[in-house]
């Protein structure tokens, strides 16, 4: 089993990294399992999702499919970090000026 990481940033949820970034994401097929992420599985649940492509987990109103999930703070997506930790994503409140 992972180690559960500390929250290290704060993800303001505006969906930058989930289209633009190359990002190793869940595959969809295994959304409804119950993941536990232990290390000889890990792999297959896996897979990346190249920037430019709009992550399958994205609902149309830009949120998370699979943040509600119980394995959710497993992921690679939700052990993001930053430096200094536990801070708002710098890129974020980017992205969130421009729509200002
Ligand atoms: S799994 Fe969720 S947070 Fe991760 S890239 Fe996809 S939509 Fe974004
Ligand atoms: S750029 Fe930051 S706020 Fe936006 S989705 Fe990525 S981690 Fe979250």
């Amino acid at each position: 089993m992972v180690k559960e990481a500390a929250i290290s940033i704060i993800c303001l949820k505006c969906g930058h990294c989930c289209i633009h970034l190359d990002v190793v994401i869940v595959s969809p097929k295994y959304i409804d399992y119950d993941l536990d992420f232990s290390v000889n599985d890990v792999i297959d649940y896996l897979e990346i999702k190249r920037g430019g492509n709009r992550c399958p987990h994205l609902s149309e109103s830009n949120e998370c499919k699979i943040h509600s999930k119980s394995w959710y703070n497993l992921t690679p997506c939700y052990q993001y970090t930053q430096i200094p930790d536990n801070t708002e994503c710098r890129r974020g409140i980017l992205e969130l000026n421009k729509l200002k």
